[in-house]
């Protein structure tokens, strides 16, 4: 067996059996999507190789994923980790895709064959940026259960220098936090020891783990109040970000060595101490939260997201929702008010507008008016700033801004409104030659390194080189996470079978598993609210006006 220093890096084949989706939609999956897919985790990630070829008949396929084993399978596959990719056209239903793991490796424990089927009718628009990128999004997290982020895969974890399993008493332990006693924590060294810098919390024992939205949802995704935009919590958010944690907690289950440059950054709660970690979000006494460049206080108003990179609602448009039945832990005002994420310990934050993401540059520019900008450089700012006059109310407004750097640690921020420019050195309200009102300036110094800072996403999936924060895709490549490749006309299709035997989502989703984990379900199925403006169904069909907060509409399974 091979030494944990002598892993190699991750092989990953996908069979295709997406011939029943709209060509366009199959193109996609086939040939963008899941291939940058599986780039970002084939250079993400080292395994010890396993040590016979994956080897599936048809009746393994069947119960994996309800498909036929196309004849290289049958014959055996020099292969870490085989998937499945299937799909149905199914716009009645809310899933965006689903997932699960179905065979792991007898000596490691690893899994190493898996499934995900898409529902065609969500999100396969390669042209538009920003739903191609949350798909990107959508289809990592999917592929993040497959590889190891599941309750049902907790029993399976090892200790890398011994193939033992760790047990589960050593991965995740239940505790009560604020009250609240069903808190699950992911006790995994790795990811332990990085949350305590990142926190700036020695006491912290643990990944909080999910533990609203029933079965599918709870117990297999980072808690949102505490890792809110990273790509594993529960539903689709804005500004999502694929971290360091998640790839600590691979590095956790004892299968992987994970490459961590390949990780976003992340500033959620940064440096925020254990208070952020273990206290209530809203006092219940003051009923004001408790940090408040995080959680806020002007419920049902419109403000800039955490992280500037659009503007949306205080933890809810709906005030009078109620919902009684919620655990008194989470009773922060005391009238059962319910906030908009169900995923956040119904905590309140500014939750995204769908039309209202800055760096869309599809979105139009509100009739405010500020020179507001859409597009790959604009952030949120507040201010009262106006052509003809001063706004009346401190708003949010898309800019598009530059950071620059003045010295060792030292930034300014260049803003560009209506074809002029201001800058900010410091923080504070600053006005604008010839406009009225005032934009309020960030920190620069705190803005440019967090909100502000552009970064290789996506670590570039492997297929380039990050130079000054920006991807320099390999040739073949491009996109600024070089997440679109350049299709040779006439190039032969990947590997594909004939569609599902059988399609439908319910109870039994992603089929079986071998080896005694028959039945377990990882997937993640988002439920698009009809009317409301979820993720990419809703970014369609919301426009700017009356849109709903995008998050707590998706329901994650
Ligand atoms: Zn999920």
């Amino acid at each position: 067996m091979l030494a944990v220093g002598d892993r190699e890096n991750m092989r990953i084949k996908a069979y295709y059996y997406v011939g029943n989706a709209p060509t366009a939609v199959k193109n996609v999956i086939q040939q963008q999507l899941m291939p940058a897919v599986i780039a970002y985790y084939e250079a993400a990630l080292k395994v010890s190789r396993a040590t016979a070829p994956i080897q599936y008949s048809n009746a393994d396929a069947q119960e994996c994923a309800k498909v036929d084993a196309v004849d290289s399978l049958k014959n055996g596959i020099n292969a870490d980790l085989v998937l499945f990719i299937t799909g149905a056209n199914e716009p009645e239903k809310g899933y965006v895709a689903y997932a699960s793991a179905c065979d792991i490796d007898p000596t490691t424990n690893r899994p190493v064959v898996g499934m995900i089927n898409f529902n065609y009718a969500y999100g396969f628009d390669k042209d538009s940026f920003l739903t191609y990128q949350t798909q990107i999004y959508t289809t990592l997290h999917e592929l993040g259960h497959v590889l190891g982020f599941s309750s049902s895969l907790y029993p399976f974890f090892v200790d890398p220098t011994t193939n033992k399993k760790l047990g589960v008493a050593n991965v995740v332990k239940t505790k009560t936090v604020n009250g609240y006693a069903g808190v699950s924590v992911l006790t995994l060294q790795p990811l332990t020891d990085r949350l305590k810098t990142y926190f700036n919390c020695q006491e912290l024992d643990g990944a909080y783990i999910e533990q609203e939205g029933g079965p599918g949802s709870a117990g297999s995704h980072f808690e949102r109040r505490i890792f809110l935009n990273e790509f594993m919590t529960a539903s689709d958010i804005i500004d999502c970000r694929v971290s360091e944690f998640y790839l600590a907690l691979l590095e956790g289950t004892g299968w992987y060595t994970p490459d961590y440059s390949m990780a976003e950054p992340m500033f959620w709660g940064k440096g925020k101490g254990c208070a952020f970690v273990n206290s209530k979000c809203v006092d219940t006494t003051t009923k004001q939260a408790t940090i408040t460049d995080s959680f806020c206080n002007d419920l049902g108003n419109i403000g800039c997201t955490f992280g500037a990179q659009g503007y949306g609602v205080c933890g809810t448009n709906d005030l009078t929702q109620k919902d009684t039945s919620m655990d008194t832990a989470f009773n922060y005002w005391g009238d059962f008010r319910k906030m908009a994420d169900s995923f956040a310990d119904n905590c309140p934050y500014y939750s995204f507008y769908s039309g209202a993401e800055c760096r869309d540059s599809s979105n139009e520019p509100r009739n405010l008016p500020t020179g507001e900008y859409f597009g790959e450089e604009s952030r949120c700012f507040t201010g009262t700033l106006g052509v003809q006059k001063a706004l009346p109310t401190t708003s949010p407004m898309c800019i598009k801004k530059y950071c620059t750097k003045v010295s060792t640690n030292q930034y300014n921020v260049l803003l560009e409104i209506a074809g002029k420019n201001t800058t900010c050195t410091q923080e504070g309200a600053i006005s604008v030659d010839g406009m009225f009102g005032t934009i309020n300036c960030p920190n620069p110094n705190t803005f440019c390194v967090s909100s502000g800072l552009t970064y290789c996403a996506r670590g570039c999936l492997g297929r380039g080189t990050c130079v000054e924060n920006k991807c320099v895709c390999n040739k073949g490549y491009y996109g600024d996470d070089c997440s679109y490749r350049v299709v040779v006309p006439g190039e032969a299709e990947p590997e594909s079978g004939p569609n599902k035997t059988a399609i439908g989502v319910g109870a039994g989703v992603g089929g079986g598993a071998l080896l005694a984990i028959i039945g377990f379900i990882i997937a993640k199925i988002k439920a698009m609210q009809a009317g409301g403006a979820a993720g990419i169904a809703g970014k369609a069909a919301a426009g700017n006006s009356g849109a709903q907060p995008g998050q707590g509409a998706d329901n994650a399974v």
